[in-house]
């Protein structure tokens, strides 16, 4: 199970962006944090699982030393019961001093971290509630973070206001040693159809850049590519960039309610009267049957626009209820932002990788085929972690 622990619903940024509600001071008190390590390793070994626990928020590092509590009490609980414990963290990266990354290399613990690209790309959203942009603090600390872990993945969100900035942001991150980049446009937005017009042109340009990379043999990963080929080199059935809420991915917010993912969380209202915020139960009386069974069966569904559509065969990033929860009010329907997007960058993927097949570009075929072209991959824990889908941290 991948817990997603809220561990405050505070933070040191306003980013207009951001899905996880209002921002105030409610952290996860010491009780709650030790039933919530009790209830996630015990579920992890009833179901023959590995108990992840990925650190959420707000921003987590504004609740430090309860998630060093929490992770202490975790691999105590996790090795008396025989289930692997393994930490992850959705960050800005603001507060991290060297004392937390000797911590973080001590247990393990891998972040991602959120940075938009570029000064201006970033800091058009990325702002202190006085309004001063987070670039320069965090641009400081990349080349060290990048140090500490070479394969640290960049969670980039698109947005109509930062949209202009896109390719030559996406190219300052993997300028500055970045391998990983999951991004995501802001699909509960409006986008215009001008907006719509200048992502393509954006995306063009990126996906000049990312095959000038691939062609002098560097090894990056951008999910607007890879995860579409991935998947399709896997087939329909082979889909593993998927979406289960409430199933292999839970959120447990600061007072101990569990929901379905991460966007549910917002202030943390749910109550039996309150029907539109599932919750699904707490950490003390765990799952309650009727909403989960009632989630899991929505997750499951087929998405309601896209029966015919030649791109959902795995190639159309419509996987993520939560995202559709936000935008339409439905798991099951993804936003009308989600589909321009996808119908944008699907042809885009489809022209750059049947270049690269074309020349039979060696990043490219040991990335998808590695078994057909018997080079081995370098599958470090971070590239395993980039071919799986990443938490829906993209905002955070
Ligand atoms: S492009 Fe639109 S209709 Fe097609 S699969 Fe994606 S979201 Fe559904
Ligand atoms: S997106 Fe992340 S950094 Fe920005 S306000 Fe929300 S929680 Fe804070």
């Amino acid at each position: 199970m991948n817990a997603l622990l809220h561990l405050t619903h505070d933070c040191n940024l306003r980013c207009p962006y951001c899905f996880t509600g209002k921002k105030f001071d409610r952290a996860m008190s010491s009780e709650t944090a030790a039933q919530t390590v009790q209830f996630v390793v015990d579920y992890a070994q009833q179901q023959g699982q590995r108990a992840v626990f990925s650190f959420f928020g707000g921003e987590p590092m504004m609740a430090w030393e309860r998630m060093k509590e929490i992770v202490l009490l975790a691999e105590e609980a996790a090795a008396k019961a025989g289930v692997t414990a393994l930490f992850r963290m959705n960050t800005n990266g603001m507060l991290i001093k060297e004392e937390h990354l000797a911590f973080f290399e001590e247990h393990d613990l891998i972040f991602i971290l959120s940075i938009d690209g570029n000064e201006a790309m970033h800091d058009a959203e990325r702002r202190t509630e006085g309004g001063i942009g987070s670039f320069d603090t965090i641009a400081r600390k990349v080349p060290r973070f990048l140090e500490h872990n070479p394969g640290m993945m960049a969670s980039v969100v698109i947005t109509p206001t930062n949209l202009a900035h896109t390719a030559d942001g996406l190219k300052y991150l993997l300028d500055a040693g970045f391998r990983y980049l999951i991004i995501k446009p802001d699909v509960t937005q409006a986008w215009s159809r001008a907006n719509i017009e200048e992502l393509e042109r954006q995306y063009g340009l990126v996906a000049d850049d990312y095959m000038m990379r691939c062609r002098r043999g560097d090894e990056v990963y951008i999910n607007l590519f890879d995860d579409k080929w991935i998947n399709h080199t896997k087939g329909a059935e082979g889909i593993t960039i998927r979406c289960d809420v409430g199933t292999s991915q839970i959120s447990i917010a600061p007072s101990g309610k569990l929901y379905p993912c991460v966007r549910w969380v917002k202030e943390d209202e749910a109550d039996e009267e309150h029907s539109g915020v599932p919750s699904l139960g707490d950490v003390w009386k765990g799952f309650a049957a009727e909403p989960l069974a009632k989630i899991r069966a929505e997750s499951a569904a087929p998405k309601s626009p896209c029966g015919d559509c030649s791109y959902n065969d795995g190639r159309c990033a419509n996987e993520c209820a939560c995202e559709h929860y936000s935008a339409t009010g439905r798991i099951d329907t993804p936003a009308p932002a989600l589909c321009e997007h996808e119908q944008v960058m699907v042809p885009i993927a489809d022209r750059v990788g049947n270049a690269l097949w074309a020349e039979q570009n060696p990043v490219f075929l040991r990335k998808l085929y590695p078994r057909l072209t018997q080079i081995r991959v370098d599958r470090t824990d971070d590239s395993t972690h980039a071919t799986t889908k990443p938490t829906d941290g993209a905002n955070v």
